[in-house]
């Protein structure tokens, strides 16, 4: 039998769990981050005590107040969970080079050149579980595999808090409904569905391209990648305003401030953007999004502003109401371009500079005037605004 090489690590309600070895008295309790029971917005972590009453993350706080209204709401403390997400992939990489970061506190773990640490990989997995849920003092489950697919599935298995080792993949697979199966999204699944097809094991047998299709690279050995990645990949934030919104000037602002974000994150990360995305929810919870191809691919801020704002404009005109949401996204994104305009040079490289004092100074040292009104609506602080819901990436 082959060894498994792919370690996936996922932190057991995060942002609940934090706020539990902050508070011990929230211990047990049904705790919910995102925001408080009467505000707008969506639950992002529910502790497990919570999701027993139906709670689950994306619910609407309002709606998860109805289902637990016993729960503890919190509004979450965004800064101080992303401090500890970063001394988790710390600890991770003490153990293997090749760590891959899936969201702020999940991850793949690539065991192939550190399998000789310990005296077996089931050993090895089971000292980087431990050390890393002692650094960060949180629970965390952990799944082995021979693929990504495979440790992703055993670590599902495996919470909370355990480490499970899928020992015949392909045979677990065959026999899980369709739904269970990470990348298997619900319009797939309700094709499938449409097709008589609930089990992989009937994917596989009637529908093999299909089959190969849905599992694309996840299916390949190690730490392959589901596609090839760029074309999936993609940035987005968005808000729920406190109140609804009409007013142009403020809803360009907010739009500035997601943008400002996104054009920090892609410069981090190397990554140009080839389409900007603007996405709104009226009043009436009609909610559109229209997108736009930038002139190149590009991490300036500048640029993406100007790719959103026409967006943003066509989409107000849609309804003529107040606006509860908005968002802004960057897909597209390339490590590397070929074409590079002479004119785009001065707009990135203003971009670049801010970026590297925002890093040194905190995000809110330096921002754009466009986003200046939000400053009547949100507290400011190091690392940016404190808006109502946080906002969601990767
Ligand atoms: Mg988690």
């Amino acid at each position: 039998m082959k060894a498994p090489s792919v370690l996936h690590l996922d932190i057991d309600a995060f942002f609940a769990a934090v706020e539990e070895t902050l508070e011990p008295a929230l211990r047990g309790k049904p705790l919910i981050i995102g925001g408080l029971a009467h505000e707008r917005g969506v639950v992002c972590t529910a502790s497990y005590a919570a999701r027993r009453f139906g709670v689950h993350s994306g619910m609407a706080l309002r709606t998860a107040a109805k289902k637990c209204p016993q729960a503890v709401f919190r509004r979450g403390r965004y800064h101080l969970y992303s401090r500890i997400s970063q001394q988790f992939f710390a600890c991770l990489r003490r153990f293997s080079p090749r760590v891959e970061e899936v969201s702020i506190d999940e991850a793949y773990v690539d065991l192939g050149g550190s399998r000789y640490l310990c005296r077996s990989v089931y050993e090895l997995a089971a000292r980087i579980k431990a050390a890393a849920e002692r650094e960060t003092g949180l629970k965390i489950s952990a799944g082995l595999g021979c693929t990504r697919l495979g440790a992703k599935l055993a670590c599902e298995a495996a919470k909370p808090g355990g480490l499970f080792w899928l020992h015949d993949e392909a045979e677990f697979i065959s026999h899980l409904t369709l739904d269970k199966i990470p990348g298997v999204g619900p319009q797939t699944y309700f094709v499938l569905q449409g097709l008589g097809v609930r089990r992989g094991r009937e994917l596989q047998t009637k529908y093999p391209a299909l089959w190969r299709k849905v599992f694309a690279g996840q299916y390949a050995g190690g730490m392959e990648r589901r596609r090839p990645e760029p074309a999936s990949r993609s940035f987005s934030r968005e808000t729920t305003f406190p109140e609804d919104i009409r007013e142009q000037g403020m809803l360009c602002s907010h739009l500035a401030y997601l943008l400002d974000r996104l054009a920090v994150q892609l410069l981090r990360e190397g990554l140009y953007a080839g389409r900007v995305e603007v996405k709104v929810r009226f009043s009436d919870f009609s909610t559109f999004t229209q997108r736009a191809g930038l002139p190149f691919p590009t991490y300036s801020y500048f640029h993406l502003w100007q790719g959103a704002l026409p967006l943003l404009r066509s989409l107000l005109a849609k309804r003529d109401l107040p606006l509860r949401l908005i968002g802004a996204k960057v897909e597209e994104l390339q490590a590397g371009r070929d074409i590079l305009p002479f004119f785009s040079l001065r707009d990135e490289k203003m971009t670049a500079a801010i970026a590297g004092v925002k890093e040194r100074f905190g995000f809110s040292s330096l921002r754009s005037a466009r986003s200046m009104l939000l400053e009547e609506l949100y507290p400011v602080e190091r690392e940016g605004m404190v808006l109502k819901t946080a906002s969601l990436t990767k």
